[in-house]
C-alpha cells in the first residue's frame, strides 16, 4: 500500500498522509435511501482504517451487524458501574528469591447479567473510546485500595489506561482514594503500557513524576510489544518492566525469548528496575527466570486471578506458599516431580 501513503514536508516537519475508501454498492434499485448507502459507506470505511489503513473495503451486512452489537455493549457497559456488575481481581505476584507472594495485580472483570463474564480485552477498548474508562478507571482506583486491607502486608498494581493520563484530575483522584482509604502510597504500583508514551510524551512524563512524588510506583506493563519502549525507560524512570508473556511463553524452547528475556533482565538490573515476568505456567518457566536474574513473576502457575478472599487464604497457607515455590523454584536441583501449584478460584 506504498503508493496510498505520501509524504509531505510541513514547514520541515514530515507527515504522511494515508488514503482509505469505503465503498457500498446500489443492489435493490433505487429503494435505498441516500442517507442509509451513506451510512453504509462510512461503515465500511470505517473497516478499512481499522483493520488496514491504506486499503479499500466495500460495505457488508455483517459490518451493520457488529455495529449493533457494539452499540449494545456500550449501552450495557454504562449501566453495569451503576448496577455492581464490575469485579476485581487479584492475582499474586511472588518474588523468587524468597518465594513469597509479594504483591497483587488488580484485574478487571464484567459479569455480565447475560453474557456472563466478560474478559477485559473485550471491554476496555470500547471504554476507552466512550469515555467510560475514566468513570470505570476511578472505580477501579478506589475498589483496590478499599482491598488493600485485606492483606496488608502487600503492594497492589492497578492498571491505568493511556484515556484516564487525559482526563485532568488523574494525580489528584489517586491521592484523595489513597488518603480516604487510609493506604500507604508505597503500595500502590500504576501499571501503564508504551502506548501511553507514543502521544503529549511531555504531558504524559509530568503526570508521572507527580504520581512517583507521592509515592506510587510506576510499572511498564507488556514491555517489548509496543513502540519505543527503550527510548522511554530513558525518559522516565519506572519501577518496574514486566515482561510480556509472549516471551515468556517462549522459554526454553526459543532461543530468540531466552535471549529477549535475558536482556530486558539486565536492563532493569542497569537501571535499577524490578523485573516481573508475566505469564508464568510451568515451574520451567519459574526456574530458567530466576537462573536469569528475574526478580518477581506472576502466572497460572502460582496462582489465576481471584477472589481477595483468596489471597487472604493462600497468605494463611504460608507453608503450602514456601514449600511449593522452595521445591519449585528455589530448590531447583532437587529433581523431583512436583506437583503444579494450587491456582485459586479465577477464571483465567
Ligand atoms: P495485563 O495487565 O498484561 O494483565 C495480564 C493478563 O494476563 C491478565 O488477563 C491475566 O489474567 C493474564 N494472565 C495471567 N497469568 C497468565 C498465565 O499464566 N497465562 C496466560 N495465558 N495468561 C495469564 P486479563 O485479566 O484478561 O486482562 C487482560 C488485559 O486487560 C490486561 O493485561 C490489561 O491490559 C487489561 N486490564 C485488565 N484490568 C484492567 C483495568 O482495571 N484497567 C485497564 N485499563 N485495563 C485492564
Ligand atoms: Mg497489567
Ligand atoms: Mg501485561
Amino acid at each position: 500500500a506504498s503508493d496510498v501513503y505520501k509524504r509531505q514536508d510541513l514547514n520541515g516537519n514530515e507527515a504522511i498522509v494515508g488514503t482509505s475508501v469505503g465503498i457500498t454498492v446500489l443492489t435493490d434499485g433505487s429503494h435505498t435511501k441516500a442517507a442509509t448507502l451513506l451510512q453504509q459507506a462510512d461503515l465500511a470505511l470505517y473497516r478499512a482504517k481499522n483493520e488496514c489503513r491504506g486499503t479499500i473495503q466495500f460495505y457488508a451486512e455483517e459490518m451493520n451487524q457488529q455495529l449493533l452489537i457494539r452499540k449494545k455493549l456500550e449501552s450495557d457497559l454504562r449501566i453495569a458501574l451503576a448496577s455492581d456488575q464490575l469485579e476485581l481481581e487479584f492475582q499474586p505476584q511472588i518474588d523468587l528469591s524468597s518465594g513469597k507472594i509479594v504483591g497483587v495485580e488488580a484485574l478487571l472483570r464484567w459479569n455480565h447479567p447475560t453474557e456472563g463474564r466478560i474478559p477485559p480485552d473485550q471491554f476496555i477498548g470500547l471504554a476507552e473510546e466512550t469515555g467510560l474508562i475514566v468513570p470505570i478507571g476511578e472505580w477501579v482506583i478506589r475498589n483496590a485500595c478499599a482491598h488493600a486491607h485485606d492483606w496488608p502486608d502487600l503492594k497492589f498494581a492497578v492498571n491505568v489506561s493511556p484515556v484516564q493520563f487525559r482526563s485532568p484530575d488523574l494525580v489528584d483522584f489517586v491521592r484523595r482514594a489513597l488518603a480516604d482509604e487510609n493506604v500507604d502510597p508505597g503500595r500502590l504500583e500504576i501499571e501503564i503500557t508504551e502506548g501511553i508514551l507514543i502521544q503529549n510524551t511531555e504531558e504524559t512524563i509530568a503526570i508521572l513524576t507527580q504520581l512517583k512524588d507521592i509515592g506510587v510506583r510506576i510499572a511498564m506493563d507488556d514491555f517489548g510489544t509496543g513502540y519505543s519502549s527503550l527510548n522511554y525507560l530513558r525518559r522516565f524512570d519506572f519501577d518496574k518492566i514486566k515482561i510480556d508473556q509472549s516471551f515468556t511463553a517462549g522459554l526454553g524452547h526459543s532461543p530468540e525469548a531466552d535471549s529477549i528475556i535475558q536482556a530486558v533482565i539486565n536492563l532493569g538490573a542497569s537501571l535499577g528496575m524490578t523485573s516481573n515476568a508475566e505469564g508464568v505456567e510451568t515451574m520451567e518457566q519459574a526456574r530458567i527466570l530466576k537462573d536469569k536474574g528475574c526478580k518477581e513473576v506472576q502466572g497460572y502457575y502460582f496462582g489465576r486471578p481471584m477472589a481477595s478472599s483468596s489471597i487472604q487464604e493462600l497468605l494463611a497457607d504460608q507453608e503450602w506458599i514456601s514449600v511449593e515455590t522452595e521445591t519449585a523454584v528455589i530448590d531447583a536441583s532437587a529433581n523431583t516431580a512436583v506437583s503444579p501449584a494450587k491456582t485459586g478460584t479465577g477464571s483465567r
